[in-house]
């Protein structure tokens, strides 16, 4: 039987959301190895300020973490809760944040771009106002959900380009540029433009999700699978295989594991749909899976190193986290996948999602943790 002995990781890019549902999502999170997260702030209210006392009408830093430990948060050895920039957020914010050790990260999101993303302003507003720069000054990592805002539906996604790719040749070398030595992680990137991007800018790096190894456009549109609707789209092939090259290459230190796992009890609603994908529980066994899809070979020790450091090195690696001494082991025998149930209603996985309309059933993948 195939074994593979891994330290525990972090999952760099997810979504816990607040209230009675925390405990069931952060208890997933953990039983598939996890050491750490990075908890996305679109709250409600959003993650944006840092202080308690801050008089902002915004949840703080402090506030979410605490609610996090409570509810079970505590068993993670690192918690990040990058900060939702909005219009309120000033550069001596960021410097307080910074020097009090609670801010480490900040997220932008295009205005209206995705789930909570109604509180943000546009790229060039932060790179006006010198937020950039506070990072930059005081080492803080900026996430960036990276797609232009307000285009037209026509542009957004046609066969020429679409809202990343227009993101990462238009805003983004603006910003490498001005700022050399800011660290920034181009989060769930989907196309060869971001990647190519993130392959030659010094100062980027990339986390991938598993929807965006595994599958494609065609994949969510034939039998319109709405669970693999997720913010970027899953795009083409060639931005797969781009994605996938990356990943897997024997000396890639730049891109890592990130799941954007994001919890919809209703998924599907009367005018349209929520956006995410959930793989709590299951995140490890998916990149294993895609890695193979991918032609690696997961026993060698080549194929083991490579996942490694995507999985497990190269995330902790960039934000500063210790490699945990705890192992977890995934195996290559079936694992049963089935909904999630919590008291604010059931999460559909998304293997499940993508292989039955009956959400009662359950479905076997590949590969499983013990
Ligand atoms: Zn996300």
């Amino acid at each position: 039987m195939i074994q593979i002995k891994l330290p525990k990781w972090y999952d760099l890019h997810a979504h816990f959301r607040q209230g009675a549902v925390l405990p069931a999502l952060i208890d997933d999170h953990l039983k598939m190895g996890c050491a750490g997260i990075l908890a996305m702030p679109n709250t409600k209210p959003p993650v944006a300020k840092v202080f308690e006392n801050d008089d902002l009408p915004y949840m703080s830093i402090e506030a979410y973490h605490a609610m996090l430990n409570d509810a079970g948060g505590e068993a993670f050895n690192e918690i990040i809760i990058p900060l939702y920039l909005t219009k309120d957020t000033t550069p001596a914010m960021i410097e307080q944040g910074a020097k009090s050790g609670l801010l480490r990260a900040c997220k932008y999101y295009p205005p209206h771009g995705t789930t909570g993303a109604e509180h943000s302003c546009s790229f060039d507003y932060f790179l006006e106002k010198g937020v950039f720069k506070a990072l930059e000054e005081n080492n803080v990592v900026l996430c960036v959900h990276g797609e232009e805002h307000a285009m037209r539906p026509e542009d957004y996604f046609s066969r020429k380009t679409n809202a990343e790719e227009e993101f990462y040749r238009e805003q983004m070398p603006r910003v490498i540029e001005k700022h050399s030595k800011l660290r920034i992680v181009a989060e769930h990137l989907t196309t060869k433009v971001g990647a190519d991007l993130v392959q030659q800018a010094d100062n980027m790096t990339a986390s991938i999700t598993p929807q965006h190894l595994l599958y494609t456009m065609g994949h969510l549109l034939q039998g319109l699978k709405y669970h693999l609707y997720c913010m970027p789209l899953v795009k083409f092939e060639e931005d797969r295989q781009a994605l996938r090259d990356a990943v897997t290459a024997p000396e890639n230190s730049k891109f890592f594991a990130g799941t954007d796992s994001a919890p919809h009890m209703k998924k599907m609603t009367a005018c349209g749909c929520a956006a995410g994908c959930y793989t709590g529980g299951i995140a490890p066994q998916l990149y294993a899976e895609a890695f193979e899809l991918a032609g690696v070979d997961m026993p060698s020790s080549q194929g083991r190193e490579a996942f490694t450091k995507f999985l497990c090195l190269n995330g902790a690696a960039f934000y500063g986290l210790a490699v945990p001494e705890e192992t977890f082991t995934l195996v290559k025998e079936e694992q049963i996948v089935s909904k999630l149930q919590t008291s604010e209603g059931d999460i559909i996985p998304l293997p499940l999602g993508m292989n039955t309309d009956d959400p009662d059933e359950v479905i076997s993948m590949p590969w499983k943790i013990i």
